[in-house]
């Protein structure tokens, strides 16, 4: 299970700056749609990547973005699941109609220049039943292939599951092998807050991270295979945390001093033993990542900062990693946002906020 899928790397065409638009229809290969390669290649003519596919969509209010039906989008994640051998079959979903208005309402509670950026940028939220994970975001591009706006798709199913500390206690458990004496509890509601509709804000606002990336300069594309990155000097925020490896892969600038991230791995399957929990939170204290999850990812460091940032310090809500051992609390990690380790981080949230 995962939260924040990315769409597959669609490489070459969008790399050779070919438009996706320009390519539909008359250079749809012919192809076995059931093999990988295949597939990828049908994705990178697909609609839904263009601009045109989502029509007005920037000039409608946030609410009326929110969508039920798209045969479009579930053909779309049904080459992805494929692309990426994820073992999933999506099909249309039929949310009820609670859980789409707890949307809407996870949505119209976010901070108004949130709201702002978004209306700039979000074309859509469309929903898909097994599209193999909670949520999947894309990028789509205009005629000229150039990087226009973003869609969502979320998976009611998964959604409609846990209220906001199960959900983030969920998450947050999942690097770790439950050894029956280590425990984590997170909580990112209090009282009555603790609802179903606030844990799809904090689903919502990574996705938004993602949304807010498009066209920035803040992390490489992740349509781009690290290796064929180049200088990355150019994102800012990437360079306070991240370098390409000679071997062609994202590593942390502070691997040295902090052994378990690369074993790091949310939902599917832990890697890490339940006594590595304390040693691996306290060693996240030395680093600039804001949570567990925004060390996996260029691209999840930034969502995660931006949704640990709007909710803690813009919403004024809680972020607390309890960790127990044997029933005793040995670690309370908690937000980074006035410590010095993410002042850096804060600066270019806090101008992206500010709007251009
Ligand atoms: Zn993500």
């Amino acid at each position: 299970m995962n939260l924040g899928r990315l769409g597959a790397m669609l490489l070459p065409a969008l790399l050779a700056g070919a438009s996706p638009h320009a390519l539909a229809a008359k250079d749809a290969p012919a192809c076995d749609r059931a093999q990988p390669e295949c597939a990828l290649s049908l994705m990178r003519v697909h609609p839904v990547k263009t601009l045109a596919f989502w029509k007005d969509a920037l000039a409608h209010p946030l609410a009326e973005r929110v969508v039920i039906e798209s045969p479009e989008l579930v053909d779309f994640l049904t080459l992805d699941t494929i692309a990426q051998a994820i073992p999933t079959r999506p099909r249309p979903a039929s949310p009820s109609p609670g859980l789409v208005a707890d949307v809407r309402s996870a949505i119209a509670e976010m901070p108004a220049e949130v709201q702002r950026l978004l209306e700039r940028k979000l074309l859509g939220i469309r929903f898909v039943e097994d599209l193999g994970g909670t949520g999947f975001t894309d990028w789509v591009y205009d005629e000229r292939g150039r990087p226009g706006g973003a869609f969502i798709v979320l998976d009611p199913s998964v959604l409609a599951r846990r209220k906001a500390n199960e959900w983030a206690t969920w998450k947050e458990r999942s690097p770790f092998r439950d050894d029956g004496a280590d425990r984590l509890d997170a909580t990112i509601e209090t009282g009555a807050r603790d609802d179903r509709m606030h844990a799809i804000q904090y689903i919502l606002l990574h996705e938004f991270g993602h949304v807010l990336s498009v066209g920035e300069h803040f992390h490489p594309s992740w349509s781009i295979p690290p290796s064929q990155v180049g200088p990355t000097g150019a994102f800012p925020f990437f360079e306070l945390s991240w370098k390409v490896s000679s071997e062609g892969r994202y590593v942390s600038r502070f691997d040295g001093q902090f052994p378990e991230r690369s074993r790091v791995v949310y939902y599917f399957g832990p890697k890490l033993d339940g006594r590595e929990m304390a040693a691996t939170y306290g060693h996240l204290e030395r680093t600039n990542f804001p949570t567990l999850y925004a060390a996996t990812h260029p691209g999840d460091d930034f969502a995660e900062s931006f949704a640990n940032y709007v909710h803690t310090v813009r919403m004024g809500r809680p972020f607390e990693i309890r960790l127990l051992h044997e029933g005793r609390a040995v670690k309370v990690y908690g937000p980074c946002w006035s410590e010095e380790r993410c002042e850096a981080k804060r600066a270019i949230l806090e101008k992206m906020l500010q709007g251009p």
